[in-house]
């Protein structure tokens, strides 16, 4: 089926990021619904387990009343992608039982602003990468030497750690400011307490969609095999904590307290119309890690806060084009040893920077270590993250008419407990 110039029946916003071009799958809860499988259109969800009940899939309907999509990403990409499929002509045949049916329209159709949506998938191994250059130079210039900012293997492959499944959260939750330990510059022992440099990380994921066994490798053209779809992702990061404790293993209590996520997973079919050309890698990577064809996506990315009570401000536009190294190359690096990876599994990209200063992604880099606070619309200044500010990120392609966007994904901090 050619989808390029296709439109719904029913009346989609223009600047709505869920167009008939969309259809991404989520996980809704409602009045007497606990868990289901959902898709999207406009300001609507779509119940799959209510369409099913008229077989128009032709799959057991069981598998869109769980409390996960890993059992509906194993029915594996053929089936997915022939239920996105036959979704998108429903929703554009004017003549399909979705359109001609009243009965089971009011059943299938509810509005966004009256459901739940819940984590998507059970998120069994959580990675997090270190791909944009942008990013990396930043850190580097800060926390190292301008003229060697970036470390010398970075260039060689995509740098990433293990990091923490159990706290990564779906959009619309709090959490409390962490605690741990720091160790002020002028100080000779550490100290205990809340963090005071609370950042956020403007990040994509994606999710795996298909298995593979110990001492598998995936390569960097079979890669989209192994890639559901992708969500926002918000690594929330304690700079603080960091400082004192990544030498020499990285991350650990500095991140692994809360990260947040949007509620749907864009299909990576979906996107494959946005691809576009990335950086110039120089120099020449090795042989597991090259690929050929149009790998970046060109995904906007705005992040907003918003203090309690106040109005949303914009503090940075950036965009997924940035990443130096691509989805395909982090799995290809990722499994070259033979590390096996498992449906639901969650890679996010790390901070996606762009070359300019309103394109950084985390506040470390757009107050340039605190030392250029942002003014707020309402007065008030941010070096970093204050209690009970809400950040919300937001990300969508758009090329011609044709919009897909991934919602919202949306956190806020509240105070340390006592
Ligand atoms: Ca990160």
């Amino acid at each position: 089926m050619n989808t390029k110039n296709i439109t719904s029946w029913l009346n989609i916003d223009a600047n709505s990021d869920f167009s008939i071009h969309n259809i991404p799958f989520g996980i809704y809860s409602g009045k007497q619904v606990k868990h289901r499988v959902c898709s999207a259109i406009g300001d609507y969800i779509i119940d799959l387990f209510e369409l099913e009940s008229a077989d128009v899939f032709d799959i057991n309907r069981s598998v869109f009343e769980q409390e996960f999509l890993n059992d509906f990403i194993a029915l594996g990409k053929p089936i997915t992608n022939k239920v996105r499929l036959k979704l998108i002509e429903l929703l554009s045949d004017t003549t399909s039982i979705l359109k001609t049916n009243t009965a089971l329209f009011n059943r299938v159709f509810k509005k966004q602003s009256e459901v739940n949506m819940l984590l998507p998938v059970k998120i069994g191994d959580y990675t997090d990468f270190y791909s944009s250059i942008d990013h990396a130079t930043n850190i580097g210039t800060m926390i190292r030497d301008p003229k060697n900012a970036l470390m010398p293997n970075w260039k060689h492959l995509p740098v990433g750690y293990h990091g923490r499944a159990s706290s990564i959260c779906v959009s619309g939750h709090s959490f409390h400011r962490p605690k741990g330990q720091q160790k002020p510059a002028d100080a000779e022992l550490p100290v205990f307490g809340a963090t005071k440099l609370l950042d956020i990380e403007l990040e994509t994921a994606f999710i795996i969609g298909k298995a593979t066994q110990m001492g598998d490798s995936i390569t960097t053209a079979n890669a989209n095999e192994h890639i559901f779809g992708m969500v926002l992702f918000n690594d929330w990061s304690a700079r603080d904590i960091q400082t004192w404790e990544y030498i020499p293993l990285g991350p650990f209590l500095a991140k692994n307290f809360a990260s947040t996520v949007s509620p749907w997973i864009v299909t990576l079919e979906a996107l494959e119309p946005f691809r576009t050309e990335g950086y110039v890698q120089d120099p020449k990577v090795l042989p597991y890690l090259q690929y050929s064809g149009q790998k970046n996506i060109d995904i906007k990315l705005d992040v907003f806060l918003k203090p309690q009570n106040g109005s949303e401000n914009k503090i940075c536009s950036s965009n997924y084009k940035y990443m130096y190294w691509t989805m395909e190359q982090q799995l290809a690096h990722h499994t070259v040893n033979g590390c096996n990876v498992n449906i639901g599994d969650m890679m996010a990209s790390g901070t996606i920077s762009g070359p300019s200063p309103s394109e950084y992604g985390s506040m470390m880099e757009l107050t340039w270590r605190g030392t250029k606070p942002i003014t707020l619309n309402d007065g008030t200044e941010r070096k970093f993250v204050n209690d009970n500010d809400t950040i919300i990120i937001r990300g969508y392609c758009q090329k011609n008419n044709v919009r897909v966007g991934f919602g919202e994904c949306v956190g806020t901090l509240l105070p340390a407990t006592i």
